[in-house]
């Protein structure tokens, strides 16, 4: 398997899954992607309907990692796929299942319901892709004998979700940027109750973007960046995204009897990383039929598949939502969708991108292209907080079942894209208990708490103040790889 950046740079050269597992993005700013998707028989598929998650994951894993020997492998999947890090499951459900399937009803002759990705340690989707990422840093740095730094800023999901991952790994540190007393104390335990000599926490003083300018300014000295060895693991991250194509097969296999039906997917999103995946089950074969694109007020993908213009926000028009994790101005994953939708060709899409830096977005409707956005089964829809506040009252009362705002705005477009026949499967992305100021809001009650997370909040917390200052967190880095 050979990965090509989606601006086309080092075309003649040959890049494996593990020359880009570390790094981030492409020489020439773009993303990687594989050259060709592998196209999956109906032998093959009808072959994986009855493998346990883990060895779903390989088989899908290896078709795009043939560096890695299989063994490897397959140890790697059956070691961060086990019912001991999905426990938290809610609804009685079978943790072995891993992302367990629960049919909420019938609703306009669809079969509705909603695939639990939010079992794992930090409770939100994240960790579906980020366990493994941890697990297969371990085994590449190891093999390369070579240590990384991983330098973040976080206001929530996405650090949790990192530092779960890689504690107590070899190899790996990971320095977290969040501004001080700026999260919820659910999402602060979470992360500073961590004691893992590998973690660091570093609340800034500050607000978010304090943070990530810290970020920015570190990984803008390239000599330091060089001589820490500091790394990232965000959303374009390539093995993030082919890590979650994995729950598309199985949300697929738990929802028909056989492989001649087609099922809808509905994906509350923001960076475009979780749809992404979906996209790429799609490419390879799985029938499925609607990529169903949910986003909250910050519509910059729901325009886009409307009406083919893509018009990134300043900070002033991205809004502070009640699904946080969705407020995005800018999708980072999106490129790797424009360029399949243009045919693959790197020029336009370096055309494209150039003019979002410049011009703040592009116009595809014009050029003609956007009518080609039906082929690969996108269609979108948005909410607001009202709508997500009326979703989960309604499908408490009539389903008896808590979702959190994320996934109610999935809900509630969902029901906007049902067809008769075709099973709609909502992804739900993170559980009730992180969001319970508005579960509260909507049902007047108190958000389930997984057993396992009873008494977070009086556990002692390791965490270091910090003014919002670079130079001090390079300080601090420095001191603590001792390199
Ligand atoms: C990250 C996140 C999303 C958005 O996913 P993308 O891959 O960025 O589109 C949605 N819901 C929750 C709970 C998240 O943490």
């Amino acid at each position: 398997m050979n990965y090509v950046s989606t601006r086309g740079a080092g075309a003649g050269e040959h890049h494996s899954f593990s020359d880009i597992l570390l790094g981030g993005l492409a020489r020439d700013g773009g993303l990687y992607l594989p050259a060709e998707y592998p196209r999956i028989s109906q032998q093959e598929l009808a072959r994986w309907r009855g493998l346990s998650y883990a060895d779903l994951a390989f088989e899908i894993l290896s078709k795009f990692s043939d560096d890695i020997p299989a063994e490897d492998l397959r140890d790697l999947t059956r070691r961060t796929y086990t019912a001991a890090t999905y426990c938290n499951v809610r609804h009685g459900e079978d943790a072995s299942k891993i992302t367990p399937l629960t049919t909420l009803g019938e609703e306009n002759g669809a079969q509705l319901s909603l695939l639990e990705l939010s079992n794992g340690p930090t409770l939100a989707f994240k960790d579906m892709a980020m366990q493994l990422l941890g697990n297969l840093f371990e085994y590449a740095l190891a093999k390369a004998g070579q240590q990384l730094n991983i330098l973040g800023a976080t206001s929530g999901d996405t650090g949790s979700a990192a530092e779960y991952a890689m504690r107590g790994k070899k190899g790996v540190r990971v320095f977290m940027l969040s501004p001080h007393k700026k999260m919820s104390a659910f999402q602060t335990a979470q992360m500073f109750s961590l004691q893992d000599p590998n973690i660091f926490n570093l609340a800034v003083e500050g607000v978010f973007d304090d943070c990530q300018d810290i970020v920015k300014a570190v990984s803008n000295d390239h000599a330091y960046k060089a001589q820490q060895k500091i790394g990232t693991v965000n959303s374009i991250n390539w093995a993030r995204v082919v890590a979650q194509v994995v729950y598309y097969f199985a949300g697929y296999f738990a929802a028909t009897k056989s492989n001649d039906e087609r099922v809808s997917f509905t994906v509350p999103s923001g960076n475009f990383g979780n749809v992404c995946a979906g996209h790429i089950a799609r490419m390879m074969g799985l029938p499925i039929e609607k990529l169903v694109v949910a986003t909250n007020e910050n519509d910059v993908l729901d325009e886009f598949f409307r009406t083919g213009i893509y018009r990134v926000r300043g900070s002033a028009e991205t809004y502070h939502t009640t699904s946080p994790s969705m407020d995005i101005s800018k999708a980072s994953n999106f490129e790797r969708f424009v360029y399949d939708l243009l045919g693959r060709d790197p020029s336009r899409v370096t055309q494209l991108f150039r003019d979002v830096e410049e011009k703040g977005g592009f116009d595809l409707a014009a050029s003609g292209d956007f009518v080609r956005v039906q082929q690969f089964g996108f269609v979108s829809g948005r909410s607001s907080h009202d709508d997500r506040i009326a979703t989960i009252r309604d499908v408490y009362a009539r389903y008896q079942t808590m979702i959190d705002t994320h996934t109610a705005d999935g809900v509630k477009v969902a029901r906007e894209h049902l067809q008769p026949g075709v099973p709609m499967i909502v992804l739900e992305t993170a559980q009730p208990v992180k969001f319970g100021e508005t579960i509260r809001e909507a049902l007047d009650r108190e958000a389930e708490r997984p057993a396992a997370f009873e008494g977070l909040e009086a556990l002692p917390q390791r965490f270091e103040v910090m003014p919002a200052d670079a130079q001090r967190v390079k300080d601090f880095i420095a001191a603590h790889t001792g390199l």
